[in-house]
């Protein structure tokens, strides 16, 4: 799993936020420089910072947060190799299946290892994670991926499993299944021999048309499986931001501040900007509405509230969550 760290040291994975939907995985190295659109930023000045850490460019001209690693983020800057789950619909099918700390998942396929890392941070060190993929790039990038990750409780398997079904040497005894594939029917009819069978299973089928629906149901009652229910995660995004409390005073400076900055105005573009001994340009002011310093949300120096803001919803349709359960037959053997 990712391991949690307070501060940022040489060679370690940080996720630079450098805006809404643009993070970026990079692995700390001295002398490396992020270059983003918003200035460079050299490795160097992150080491030693706290994870969560905002920093600005070399020339002062941008900022960027420095965040730790968790599923939820990995989700959303993980190179993409696949289509993958994202957290509404992981978050989602972990709780309904009652994935929990010590559970035991079979995942098939792998893909870009989007959900494994998921379900690898709530089994825990008590649980397992058995993950399949039969595309051997795809295979071989997840397993380094895992290895540097530290997901050690994942067991990842290149394999096909509609025609090779899931055994392997360890004993697998599966309480729960995900399957991401074309053609989950052809995978279902070999999970039998690897769920627990002193237990309840549940199974979550993700696929995004009706047809795959049709034949998943149809293979799934055909091999007892019961319950069968499906659902569509329909999502919309809140973001926790902190805004700046402003006075009336603060109203009557800005006016003030605007007028003043009309009257230099043309003159003063004309002009290069003024400099520090550094070369860089000069404060021209406090305006906490904007121009002038730019302030950093939350700058303790101001006065902040915590406020909630909505995204748009989330319009596109990605999958139809197929869910249905295993009950143990009475006196089978187990
Ligand atoms: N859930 C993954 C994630 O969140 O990153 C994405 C899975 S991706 C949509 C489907 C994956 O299943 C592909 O990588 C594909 O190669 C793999 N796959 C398809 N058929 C398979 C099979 N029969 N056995 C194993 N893997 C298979």
């Amino acid at each position: 799993m990712f391991q949690h760290k307070k501060t940022i040291a040489e060679g370690d994975l940080v996720l630079a936020y450098i805006g809404r939907d643009n993070l970026k995985p990079i692995t700390v190295k001295s002398g490396d420089v992020l270059q983003t659109k918003y200035g460079n930023f050299p490795h160097t000045d992150m080491i030693g910072k706290p994870f969560g850490s905002q920093v600005t460019s070399a020339k002062n001209v941008g900022f960027i947060y420095l965040l730790l690693p968790t599923p939820e983020l990995w989700t959303i800057s993980l190179p993409h190799r696949t289509q993958i789950v994202y957290t509404h619909d992981s978050s989602y099918i972990v709780q309904r299946m009652n994935v929990v700390g010590g559970s035991r998942v079979i995942e098939a396929g792998t893909g870009s290892g989007s959900f494994t890392h998921a379900f690898s941070r709530t089994v825990g060190p008590a649980g397992r994670v058995f993950s399949y993929e039969f595309h051997e790039q795809r295979y071989l990038q997840a397993k380094e991926e895992f290895e540097s990750h530290k997901l050690e409780n994942v067991t990842l398997t290149h394999r096909d499993v509609c025609n090779e079904g899931f055994d392997i040497d360890t004993e697998i005894r599966a309480q729960m299944v995900f399957l991401d594939l074309p053609s989950p029917w052809e995978a279902i009819p070999h999970l039998s021999r690897v769920v627990a069978k002193d237990q309840t299973v549940g199974i979550c089928c993700f696929s995004p048309c009706i047809e795959q629906v049709v034949k998943a149901v149809e293979a799934l009652q055909d091999c007892g499986w019961t319950a069968i229910e499906m659902t569509e995660v329909q999502a919309k995004k809140w973001e926790a931001r902190k805004e700046m409390v402003r006075e009336l005073d603060d109203a009557i400076e800005r006016l003030r501040d605007v007028k003043r900055r009309q009257k230099e105005g043309a003159e003063l573009k004309k002009l290069p900007p003024k400099r520090d001994a550094d070369g860089n340009e000069k404060d021209r002011g406090y305006n906490p509405f904007g121009k002038g310093r730019r302030i950093a949300e939350g700058d303790e120096s101001f006065q902040w509230q915590n406020v909630s803001k909505t995204g748009p919803e989330l319009k596109t349709h990605t999958s139809y969550l197929l869910f249905a359960r295993l009950v143990p037959v009475l006196g089978a053997e187990v």
